[in-house]
């Protein structure tokens, strides 16, 4: 007797076979019909008891959340809805599963709630489809890089600088809070903790990356990353996986191809390969779009959306068309952005994203050469002297899924802009080194994993699309 997963069973061609599968109830009614699911497909398969053969005790413990072994023959199905389904000949309870206190109960339970019980939300038809998909995801995401001659390295999480991080990062030490030990000034002496210096965990792994890509030409990173900012949105997490690729001998056009070709081919991926997960996804988020407001819905279907992304062209804009347009919006001169659009320099906001993608280009927008002076010190200074090779690429529902630029490569110009901002040189005496030996255009770009996830799913909330979310005042699990 063959032992198989549903999904396996679901698409067998062979009937009559005798099999064996294992899984979770997730319905039994008229103390014949089990609904069983063992996570490998969004689908439940119907095992039919034999209840005159089944013990009294044994059809009472077939309750939701119960573990259970079923052996018997897989038929064609005599009900609508399924194909096949198993003739059940032998049962055994694996683990019991109390229904007046197993919290999932088989109806629509808010999201809140399975916040709460996220330990178990994984055995739900969203959240399952949810995980599923953000494994193929990640698988994606590798293929897509190892198939175009990228190089997987791995940055590291502990690290001893925080140029890029300053004021919102997490810190690694093992002193006690208050035993810490002190210097004759009275501060902490850090030079006395595990490392010898100041610790923390990480919020990107470009810098590291950035000198790999300058040995390895192509390579991406693939990791946790950590920002202790207090922004309690749909779209922020205190851990979050980012994927960052860094090419050596590409200017910011090229990290710009490289940014919509990688997230079209993860898409197309994703609907040549997760259909049943994506089709169940695309009638939540219809229904849930139903509840919303007229002008709030999205005109696409879930499927619909992914489809369009993967099949046209992101539209490239610079930051200064950008403002040109949102200066000229309804919603700006009728005084209905929380922060108006006066002039050329204004850092841009979740609002003005979602104008110019959801209301103006509807479609992906990439925004290029921002000021310098609201992005990051590594940015390649432009011409004019007052933009840098910046790149955004912002997404409909979502707002920014990547920030990227081409990096400053010129050893004095990378100097200057240091010690402008007051990032000392002995701090990144490594990252200057690349600009000292063998320097070179190089560029590359940050994707929040979980926006993408969101992105793919139709989630609304980025607690929703990793197992264990982390936020202000919430580690649990
Ligand atoms: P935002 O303005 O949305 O906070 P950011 O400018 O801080 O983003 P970057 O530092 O450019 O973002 O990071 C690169 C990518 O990482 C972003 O485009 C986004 O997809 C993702 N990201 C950034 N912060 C978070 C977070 N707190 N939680 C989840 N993803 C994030
Ligand atoms: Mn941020």
């Amino acid at each position: 007797m063959m032992t198989k997963d549903v999904a396996e069973l679901l698409k067998a061609e062979i009937l009559l076979q005798e099999v064996h599968l294992q899984g979770w109830v997730r319905t039994f009614r008229s103390n014949r019909f089990i609904a069983l699911n063992d996570g490998s497909t969004i689908k439940n398969i119907q095992c039919v008891i034999d209840f005159e053969n089944t013990s009294e005790e044994t059809l009472k413990r077939i309750t939701t959340g119960a573990a259970v072994s079923v052996k018997g023959t897989l038929v064609e199905s005599q009900g609508r809805g399924q194909s096949v389904e198993i003739q059940v000949k032998e049962i055994e309870i694996l683990g019991d599963s109390n229904p007046d206190e197993y919290p999932i109960q088989p109806k629509k339970h808010s999201f809140e709630f399975l916040r709460e019980n996220a330990h178990l939300r994984v055995r739900t038809n969203t959240f399952s489809a949810v995980m599923r998909l953000r494994s193929k995801l990640s698988f994606a995401v590798h293929k897509y890089f190892q198939e175009n001659g990228f190089y997987y390295m791995n940055a590291p999480i502990i690290t001893g600088s925080d140029a890029e991080g300053a004021g919102e990062m997490f810190r690694v030490s093992t002193f006690e809070p208050n035993k810490a030990p002190k210097t004759e000034e009275g501060e902490v002496d850090f030079s006395k903790d595990f490392f010898g210096k100041e610790t923390n965990l990480t919020v990107s792994g470009q810098l590291e990356a950035e000198t790999y890509a300058m040995g390895l030409s192509k390579v991406y990173t693939f990791g946790p990353t950590f920002r202790a900012e207090n922004s309690n949105t749909t779209r922020h997490l205190a851990e979050f996986w980012m994927i960052e690729p860094e090419v050596a001998f590409i200017d910011l056009d090229g990290n710009m191809d490289l940014a919509e070709d990688f997230i079209k081919s993860v898409l197309s991926y994703v609907l040549e390969n997760c259909q049943d997960d994506l089709e169940f996804l695309d009638q939540r988020f219809a229904q849930e779009e139903k509840s919303k407001p007229q002008q709030q819905r999205s005109e696409l279907g879930l499927i619909e959306k992914l489809r369009f992304v993967a099949d046209n062209n992101f539209k490239r804009v610079s930051y200064t068309e950008a403002i040109e347009i949102l200066r000229n919006s309804k919603p700006n001169k009728k005084k209905k952005f929380q922060f108006p659009i006066n002039e050329w320099g204004a850092d841009l906001q979740s609002e003005h994203e979602r104008y110019l993608v959801e209301k103006h280009f509807k479609c992906p927008v990439i925004l290029f050469d921002y000021p310098a002076n609201i992005k990051a010190f590594y940015m390649r200074l432009n011409e004019d002297g007052k933009t840098v090779r910046a790149m955004d690429v912002l997404f409909p529902g979502i707002g920014e899924i990547v920030g990227g630029s081409q990096r400053e490569e010129r050893y004095e110009v990378l100097v200057e802009k240091m010690k402008a901002l007051g990032i000392e040189e002995e701090e990144l005496w490594w990252y200057l080194d690349l600009r000292k030996f063998g320097t070179a255009v190089h560029s590359g770009f940050g994707l929040g994993f979980e926006r993408l996830v969101q992105f793919v799913t139709g989630m609304g909330n980025i607690r929703d699309v990793i197992p264990y979310p982390r936020t202000p005042q919430n580690a649990e699990f």
